[in-house]
């Protein structure tokens, strides 16, 4: 038994009390993974943001909005698990200012100045002892050598990658590469399929 933190869906990066800087993900994925973990007998924490899907029954769900509000949900929660599943799209940017106040609106142009936001699998890479770190790299061009330079840069474990066309779809193939085997090209199945194989792959690497 294994215990799992999976991280799930789009975060929210607030400009003022009402709006927000978001992406298309759903966590779909990650919750799959999250159901495919616990059938398979693990144990499993879910640290998601904002999404409509209903969560596996048998997690243990931690709601969370902004990337820090992650970060630190990851921090909390990381000592504890063996394995660190990132699958939340976590927004790279974040505004330098959040208003207090509802922006009114004006006829003049409106620039909102972002900032960078921390790499929450980044600092888990970093910080690792025992648990094996994955992430996931969701890109349109140059698909592996991006993955494999994520891989490396960002000290994982195992990197999951796959096209844009997997963003809030029911199906998806992925490719994986562990940091000592070559790519793995799961087929085009539907998301709980695939997460049930990534699942099974990770267990192959905590028993080795
Ligand atoms: O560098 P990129 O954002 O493409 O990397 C994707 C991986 O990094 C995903 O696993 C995502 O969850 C993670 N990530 C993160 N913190 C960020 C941005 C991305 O953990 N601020």
């Amino acid at each position: 038994m294994l215990n799992f933190l999976i991280t799930a869906a789009g975060t929210r990066e607030h400009i003022d009390p009402v709006r927000f800087i978001s992406n298309a993900s759903t966590g779909k994925m990650a919750y799959c993974l999250g159901r495919a973990a616990i059938r398979a007998g693990h144990k499993v924490t879910l640290i998601t943001a904002p999404t409509h899907l209903r969560p596996p029954a048998e997690a243990n769900i931690i709601k969370v909005e902004t990337s820090k509000q992650m970060l630190e949900a990851v921090k909390a929660h990381f000592d504890k698990c063996d394995c660190l599943i990132m699958a939340a799209a976590v927004s790279d940017y974040t505004p330098v200012r959040q208003s207090k106040t509802k922006i009114k609106k004006s006829r003049a142009y409106l620039t909102i100045k972002l900032k960078p936001t921390r790499d929450i699998v980044k600092w888990a890479g970093k910080n690792k002892k025992h648990q094996i770190v994955v992430g996931f790299a969701l890109e349109d061009k140059a698909l592996r050598k991006n993955a494999e330079r994520k891989l490396k840069e960002k000290n994982l474990d195992m990197i999951i990658a796959n096209s844009l066309s997997a963003i809030a779809a029911d199906k998806t193939s992925v490719q994986i590469k562990t940091s000592d085997s070559n790519w793995l090209r799961l087929p085009y199945a539907a998301k709980p399929t695939i997460s049930k194989k990534i699942i099974r792959v990770i267990e192959e690497i905590t028993i080795t």
